[in-house]
């Protein structure tokens, strides 16, 4: 977080140094280099891919967590195979929200993964998918998800510079897994 706020101030000195500008390109900067440090609102979007569901909404507001937006988070990322539903872990959503306002996008992420129960965990462990025996997935603490007109190489790049958790690139499957568990990359 705090990283990614000094890159976005040291390219902001560079351009203003650049282009010799004063408080008029301070101005126009800053609502975006804002929207993602700490503004009124953070918000989400998903498209579920297995079930179709959507959901559009903000989770944050003024500094507080949105009770009923987070059920509703937590419904559309549930294990779509049992329908077992399990709080999603926020800093999660945080690492979601600041990825998404890193790369300059406002469309849903595309949710291939979110909670997965220790059944479903064991079933597709056991049938070789490449899922983690001790999966955070099982835990709420991580998701599997694309960002349509985003290159999955640089949500992955992105991610990893976020330096926010577990990030892993699954170019066969089409997905950037991403964790809030210890800082790591594959
Ligand atoms: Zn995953």
């Amino acid at each position: 977080m705090i990283g990614l706020h000094d890159n976005l101030l040291k390219s902001f000195d560079r351009w203003s140094f650049l282009v010799g500008g004063g408080a008029l390109v301070a101005s126009a900067i800053l609502p975006a280099a804002a929207s993602i440090a700490a503004t009124g609102e953070r918000r989400l979007s998903f498209y579920q891919l297995h079930t179709g569901e959507k959901l559009d909404l903000p989770y944050w507001i003024e500094g507080a967590y949105v009770p009923e937006a987070l059920k509703e988070i937590n419904e559309i990322l549930r294990d779509f195979r049992t329908s077992e539903v399990r709080p999603i872990d926020v800093r999660l959503l945080d690492l979601l929200h600041n990825l998404r306002g890193a790369l300059g996008s406002d469309v849903p992420f595309h949710v291939i993964s979110g909670y997965r129960s220790p059944k479903t965990n064991e079933r597709l462990s056991s049938s070789g998918g490449g899922v983690a025996k001790r999966s955070l997935h099982m835990k709420g603490k991580a998701i599997d998800v694309r960002l349509p007109g985003r290159k999955l190489r640089d949500l992955h790049k992105t991610a990893v510079r976020m330096k926010w958790g577990g990030v892993g690139l699954y170019s066969k499957s089409r997905f950037v897994h991403l964790d809030v568990g210890r800082v790591r990359y594959w």
